[in-house]
């Protein structure tokens, strides 16, 4: 173990969801470990301004729009329905301080040392921390890890003034419901923050660039969470570009263009960009010290070990390749720190789920019916909607379907995309299942509780032998 009170074993740079994973494996591997973090409160995009807050807004937004449309369907009368906005903000604001706050607990306890404050690397081996409390600080350590994450993409002609156009960030907090919400991007955020102030009675319109929102997704499960969302009052704009903007007191005309040249024009209050985010390692002194990032994306280049090609700097998390999601980053963050302390630390990047927390969610994990295609694999397709579904019948839950893709060969699953009711839960079945490499069969004798989402899995892992039961 490194000796002195600035000497570390190893100094993370970031203590979003990679980083603050890396530096408690890397203590609990018998390292001195001390993070690094601009911000006060740890945790990262993830906690502070990301995954968490969002999803206390998507789920008090959800309990507001069932008592304001389906908890009749139930027998549940609701008398003065209101919204307090504030309060809704605040124990959003709760939810995240918990969360922020028990991240330095668990540093307390791992005796890590979080240093507040901007960190530079000056050399291999070298950390200087400067603007935090406790005034400038020099680090060192032979392993340093960068973790820095990844900020909101602005787009040239539409520049974030935090009040009118607004990154992620501001739309997790506006102080009053927008009268008209133009999103530009039919992304994760878009979709999850669309979807928030659409339930909280805002008009919310979407203009997305290329021909389908969530454009990555099974094209099939994406165009039928498109429909639903429609159906909840989202209006959706496709292949169109937002081309300029003319503010005016406490709103703005949004111009846009159709990729068939026709003109459009928005009158809104906000306008919410959400075209992606960019890795950030600015200012951070690597690429002086031969460090490869690329300017368009920010991406800092790592081997399959996490290491730059720069002698002891590592890397994770939405600073590197991959999709840009908090497992993904905690799961890095486990695997470099194991790499750092000689074990075998990896990341099965085939079985990565990802999860769109709309109502319903749209889960995935492994190929898309398209990719299967592209990759010119034979498969066969199970699929079983939540119609058939006793409990999602008793949840009054029943949009959407399970579609298991397995190979026609061995049965092995090659992927399984859920829209439907707490998704986001059920697809961790599918990840633990390809990653055993298990197939269709599998699935479809593992006996499954009833009644559950999940027997949803199971029937469509049936179907894929033609052989559900109750279809
Ligand atoms: P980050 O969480 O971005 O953390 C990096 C940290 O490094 C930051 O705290 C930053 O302040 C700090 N830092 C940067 N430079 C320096 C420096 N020089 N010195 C000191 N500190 C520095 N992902 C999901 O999987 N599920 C979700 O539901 C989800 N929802 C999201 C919702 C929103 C609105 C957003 C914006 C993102 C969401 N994400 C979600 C993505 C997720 O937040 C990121 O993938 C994740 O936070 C990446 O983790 P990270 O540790 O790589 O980086
Ligand atoms: P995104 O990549 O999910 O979606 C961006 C969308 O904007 C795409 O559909 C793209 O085609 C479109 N687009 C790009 N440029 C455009 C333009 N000029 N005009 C109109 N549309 C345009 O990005 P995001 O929604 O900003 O989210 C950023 C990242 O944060 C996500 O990729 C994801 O990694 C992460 N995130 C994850 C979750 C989750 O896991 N549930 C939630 C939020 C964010």
């Amino acid at each position: 173990m490194a000796a002195g009170a600035n000497r570390y074993d190893v100094v993370v740079i970031g203590a979003g969801p990679g980083g603050y994973v890396a530096a408690i494996r890397a203590a609990q591997l018998g390292m001195k470990v001390a993070c690094v973090e601009k911000r006060s409160s740890l945790g990262g995009t993830c906690l502070n301004v990301g995954c968490i807050p969002s999803k206390a807004l998507l789920d008090s937004s959800e309990l507001y729009h069932l008592a304001e449309s389906r908890f009749k369907i139930h027998g549940i009368r609701v008398d003065n329905l209101g919204l307090d906005l504030p309060a809704m903000l605040a124990r959003k604001d709760k939810v995240v301080k918990e969360l922020t706050d028990g991240v330095r607990f668990l540093f307390k306890k791992n005796k890590i040392a979080a240093i507040e404050g901007v960190a530079k690397i000056d050399a291999p081996g070298k950390v200087s921390v400067r603007g935090g409390e406790v005034g400038d600080v020099s680090l060192e350590a032979p392993h340093i890890v960068v973790a820095t994450g990844s900020v909101p993409v602005e787009l040239p002609f539409l520049k974030f003034d935090g009040k009118t156009v607004v990154s992620s960030t501001e739309a997790l907090c506006f102080d009053r419901v927008p009268e008209h919400l133009l999103v530009v991007g039919g992304g994760y955020i878009g979709l999850e923050l669309g979807s928030v102030w659409r339930r909280l009675g805002a008009k919310v319109t979407v203009v997305e660039f290329l021909p389908r929102i969530t454009p990555l997704a099974d094209v099939e499960i994406g165009g039928l969470l498109h429909k639903s969302l429609a159906k909840q009052g989202l209006e959706f704009q496709l292949e169109t570009k937002v081309t300029g903007i003319e503010l005016r007191n406490g709103g703005a005309t949004v111009k846009a263009e159709t990729n068939h040249g026709g003109s459009l024009s928005y009158s809104c209050d906000r306008v919410l960009v959400a075209v992606g985010r960019r890795a950030f390692a600015d200012k951070l002194g690597l690429e002086e010290l031969g460090g490869k990032v690329d300017p368009k994306t920010g991406k800092v280049a790592v081997d399959e070990r996490y290491r730059t090609n720069v002698e002891g700097i590592y890397a994770i998390g939405d600073v590197i390749d991959g999709p840009m999601l908090a497992h993904k980053a905690e799961d890095e963050g486990i695997a470099v720190a194991e790499i750092i302390a000689g074990k075998p630390g990896r990341v099965d990047y085939d079985t990565i789920p990802s999860v769109i927390y709309t109502w319903p969610e749209m889960a995935s994990v492994g190929l898309t019916e398209e990719q299967a295609k592209s990759k010119g694999l034979t498969y066969k397709v199970g699929k079983f909607p939540f119609l058939a579904n006793g409990r999602a019948k008793a949840m009054d839950e029943t949009e959407g379907l399970v579609k298991v893709l397995a190979d026609s060969r061995t049965d092995r699953l090659l992927g399984v995309h859920i829209l439907g009711p707490r998704a986001s839960d059920m697809i961790a079945e599918a990840v633990a299942v390809m990653e055993f490499g298990g197939s269709a069969e599998d699935v479809a004798r593992t006996c499954h509780s009833h009644p559950t989402l999940s027997e949803a899995f199971k029937e469509a892992a049936l179907a894929v032998d033609k052989r559900a039961i109750h279809m």
